[in-house]
């Protein structure tokens, strides 16, 4: 079938963005051309905006408007105890569980030879730091339920124990080879209730 140009380039963006099949392109390409022009001058200002706005919070790497971030700038967060996540995503799901009170670090992502992601292209030299300066008692790494996740558990433990800091692990119990962004917030605190000294 001939579409125009224009809407063949809308389908074929929309398709690059995650969860949306080729289908779900069109028909969301059909509604922006159906919809009125003030509607879809404001969500191309959003996409742009998102972009132009948002940066990392340069102590736990966090997305914010400010830098450094709310969470970082909270005086009430328990500034003793640190939640190790793979992305900003997990902060938005551990923050629903509405049991954690402490800070966040990010990694960036998961250890995966596979996908030629090691150590060093993760937030851990941050990590470290932080724990040096800063008196931290704890840190809690939830880290996906998945392979991945569970290597970069592993080889964090490895690395944080000899500073003499409790590193816990979230407990099992969550679905495994899933992502922690997905797990519902009563599966996530009962997690993070049960967590383990590695
Ligand atoms: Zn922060």
């Amino acid at each position: 079938m001939h579409l125009p140009r224009s809407l063949a380039r809308l389908i074929k963006e929309l398709s690059k963005l995650p969860t949306i099949g080729p289908k779900t392109a069109q028909r969301l390409a059909f509604h922006i051309v159906k919809s009125d022009p003030e509607k879809v001058k404001s969500l191309a200002d959003a996409l742009l905006e998102v972009k132009e706005t948002i940066q990392y919070c340069s102590i736990c790497g966090n997305i914010t408007d400010d830098d450094p971030c709310a969470l970082c700038s909270d005086e009430r967060r328990d500034r003793s105890v640190l939640c190790v996540v793979h992305g900003a995503q997990d902060i938005i799901a551990m923050e629903k569980t509405r049991e954690y009170r402490g800070l966040y670090h990010v990694l960036n992502g998961a250890i995966s030879p596979m996908d030629g992601i090691g150590p060093n292209q993760l937030r851990i030299k941050e990590l470290l730091e932080r724990i040096n300066g800063n008196n931290i008692k704890e840190v809690i790494l939830a880290t996906d339920p998945n392979v991945e996740g569970e290597a970069t558990a592993m080889y964090l433990a490895r690395l944080l124990k000899p500073l003499g800091v409790y590193v816990t692990k979230i407990a099992s119990g969550m679905p495994f080879g899933g992502d922690l962004e997905y797990v519902d917030e009563v599966t996530l605190s009962k997690a993070l209730e049960g967590r383990r000294e590695l």
